[in-house]
């Protein structure tokens, strides 16, 4: 179905589109009625939104010129309906322009707008499709092949775009299902806490029930996918790809461990999505295992226990704790939280809220309405909001805030936590932070964790944990906590990157070993010495503010890609990173990260690595990494050998 001819809006009456029509975000709606009216008028007038951090959602739009934008957008899509919803032709580049300029509330550099305009995809369903291979014969593609290892959000990518291309592939899974971090992570309150409607991949748009859906719906989104795009017939489940070594062939033999017991698969390339946070980390805590109750870590829930009416503990007060402590607070006997340090949290009213049908009408239905309320929710929840994040030389008060705009950042967030627990002068003291905003990940609340925190049968511990005892937990202070259950919200082994697998490049060397501490990659998917193997989600890919996750994955898949295209129309066995442009590369990552507030030395964080070097994360823009991630430039590999077949 185009844009211009939804049945939704032929068969409605007018009263349906006016109360819709109440739900509207009015700068997205503005430019929706550009399309529909090609009126410029109202992108040039008096009406100019603003980005606000954490501000009015309708950027500012007075309540009378949101009504008038309503009205006008009733007549509007009244008459599109009854001239028979005709298709909308996309505007020129020009006028393009304007609409992001209009909707940012900012004028942009030309390289953003290609970038944006290629994003929002109003004229091409799919950006990042493979293109090119129809070219090299089908024989030739499908003696190619390639190990994707994980049937996550970044495996299903990869085999989506791996079939177009005519590649032959198989996913390894260690887990039952698909899905990776949204089959593994079942605790209670578990949900996305980047928008969904960007949380999602660009070419498989979806009727969110909530802005912030909840595991069981990504998973189902997932699952769907794996299903939809008939990729299931090349999955195995329940294997675990226990090593991979590379041979003077040019190809990978990989050892996977599954029902049918071990065996080896021979590829011409490898590519790890496994993500970061797949690998629990129980803290290093003396006498954990002396505790005779129930003890287990967020990301293995164990849905067993009926945790009513129980004495719980809770380790840790990051993404996973933050979500769980107020679903299983009202059941239990107490909570008691012992928090190390306590996270900067975002407010979002929406946070919680399902999708009224009216807004889900308008997303739907309205012309081009959906992709400019995508595009805002991209823009404000991700690059709108590095220049608050990154480092101003100028700045002294390092230890609080990095810059001025950190500085106002801090401000903002501060005042939320003290509009929540200010009543409460005690609590209001272990709530704020004393690290700049997003050194560690931000989190995101309505008001939820800080109303469970001041429940009569929670508490904040904020008096360090000395040691795990039968019974329960003592502080430092001699102070002993009874528990019967002991939660872990402890985080993962981020920076072991692909952990445990044993990864053999050229001349045996293996990689974690290699790396030892200190995961590095060129463009974070690729390591000198070990041709053809693509990380998704590699070092330094992670992100902080900027953006959701699958963007990172559908730009890096692009590129893999056309790593792939390239081996294959030269008719290579192998290609490997040159080892100065990866150290180059990593050069200008550490500058980048050491400018950002997630580098701050007085913040630790699953970011940095045990030497304070940032090993996750990426520090720039995503127009960057969109932008690096394009194609390969041969220049950056040695080229090598003759293909064979893998398959
Ligand atoms: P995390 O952010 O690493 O948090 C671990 C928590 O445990 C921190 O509060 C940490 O304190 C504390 N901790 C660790 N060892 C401790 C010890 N020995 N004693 C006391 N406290 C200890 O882990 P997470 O909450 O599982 O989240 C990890 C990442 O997963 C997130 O940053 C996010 O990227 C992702 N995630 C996303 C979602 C979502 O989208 N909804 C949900 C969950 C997780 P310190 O801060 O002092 O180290």
């Amino acid at each position: 179905m185009t844009e211009g001819s939804s049945g939704g809006l032929a068969a409605a009456t007018d009263a349906e589109i006016e109360a819709a029509l109440e739900h509207a975000h009015v700068p997205s709606l503005i430019n929706a009625l550009v399309h529909l009216t090609g009126d410029l008028s109202l992108i040039r007038g008096d009406i100019r939104p603003v980005s606000q951090l954490f501000g009015d959602p309708q950027g500012g739009v007075s309540p009378e010129d949101q009504a008038a934008m309503r009205a006008l957008a009733l007549q509007a899509l009244k008459a599109h309906r009854d001239a028979g919803c005709p298709d909308l032709a996309a505007p020129a580049t020009e006028v393009m322009q304007e609409m992001l300029h209009f909707i940012i509330g900012a004028e942009l550099s030309p390289d953003y707008v290609e970038f944006l305009t290629s994003e929002l995809k109003l004229v091409n369903e799919d950006p990042y499709r493979v293109d090119g291979f129809e070219g090299i014969p089908e024989a030739a593609r499908k003696d190619f092949h390639v190990v994707v290892v994980g049937a996550g959000m970044s495996g299903l990518v990869n085999a989506i775009r791996l079939k177009q291309a005519g590649i032959s592939w198989t996913i390894f899974d260690k887990n039952a299902g698909v899905g990776g971090t949204w089959f593994e992570n079942r605790y209670p309150g578990c949900r996305v806490d980047s928008p969904n409607h960007t949380y999602s991949y660009s070419f498989a748009p979806n009727d969110w029930p909530q802005h912030f859906s909840q595991q069981s719906v990504l998973l189902d989104y997932f699952d769907r996918i794996a299903s939809e795009y008939e990729l299931r017939d090349n999955i195995c489940l329940d294997t675990e790809v226990i090593s991979a070594r590379y041979g003077d062939d040019g190809l990978w033999r990989v050892a996977v461990r599954g029902p049918e017991g071990e065996r080896t698969v021979t590829a011409n390339a490898i590519v790890t999505a496994v993500g970061q946070l797949n690998r629990p980390k129980l803290p290093d805590i003396p006498g954990r295992d002396d505790f005779e109750g129930i003890a287990f870590h967020t990301g293995q829930w164990e849905a067993e226990h009926d945790l009513k009416g129980k004495r719980i503990a809770v380790i840790g007060t990051g993404a996973s704790a933050f979500q769980t402590v107020p679903e299983i607070a009202p059941g239990a006997e107490s909570v008691t939280i012992f928090q190390r340090t306590p996270p900067w949290v975002a407010p979002r009213a929406e946070y919680h809220d399902y999708i009224p049908d009216g807004k889900h009408w308008l997303l739907n239905h309205v012309p081009f309405y959906g992709k400019w309320f995508r595009f805002w929710m991209f823009w404000t929840t991700s690059e709108g909001l590095l220049a608050s994040v990154r480092r101003d030389p100028a700045w002294n008060q390092t230890d609080r805030s990095i810059s001025p705009a950190n500085d106002q950042l801090r401000e903002l967030l501060t005042a939320n936590v003290q509009a929540m627990v200010g009543d409460d002068p005690e609590l209001l003291a272990k709530c704020v932070p004393d690290y700049p905003p997003a050194g560690k990940r931000m989190l995101v609340d309505n008001g939820h964790w800080f109303r469970a925190l001041k429940r009569d049968n929670v508490e904040l511990v904020t008096d360090p944990i000395a040691r795990i005892v039968p019974g329960g937990i003592e502080t430092e202070s001699g102070r002993r906590v009874e528990a019967d259950v002991i939660l872990y919200g402890t985080g993962f082994y981020a920076s072991r990157i692909l952990f445990p697998m044993k990864i053999y490049g050229e001349g045996g060397v293996e990689l974690r070993e290699h790396w030892g501490a200190d995961p590095r990659a060129y463009l974070g998917m690729v390591a000198p010495g070990f041709p053809n193997l693509f990380f998704c989600y590699g070092p330094n890919t992670n992100i902080v503010v900027n953006g959701s996750i699958i963007f990172f994955s559908e730009c890096e898949v692009r590129y893999i890609m056309g790593c792939l295209k390239l081996l294959l129309t030269e008719g290579k066995a192998a290609m490997n990173c040159r080892t100065d442009v990866h150290d180059a590369y990593n050069e200008k990552i550490d500058e980048g990260n050491l400018a950002m507030a997630w580098g701050s030395p007085n913040v630790k964080s699953w970011y940095k690595n045990e030497h304070g070097r940032v090993t996750q994360n990426w520090p720039g823009t995503m127009l960057e990494f969109w932008q690096q991630s394009q194609a390969p430039n041969p220049d950056d590999f040695v080229l090598s050998g003759e293909l064979r077949a893998g398959a």
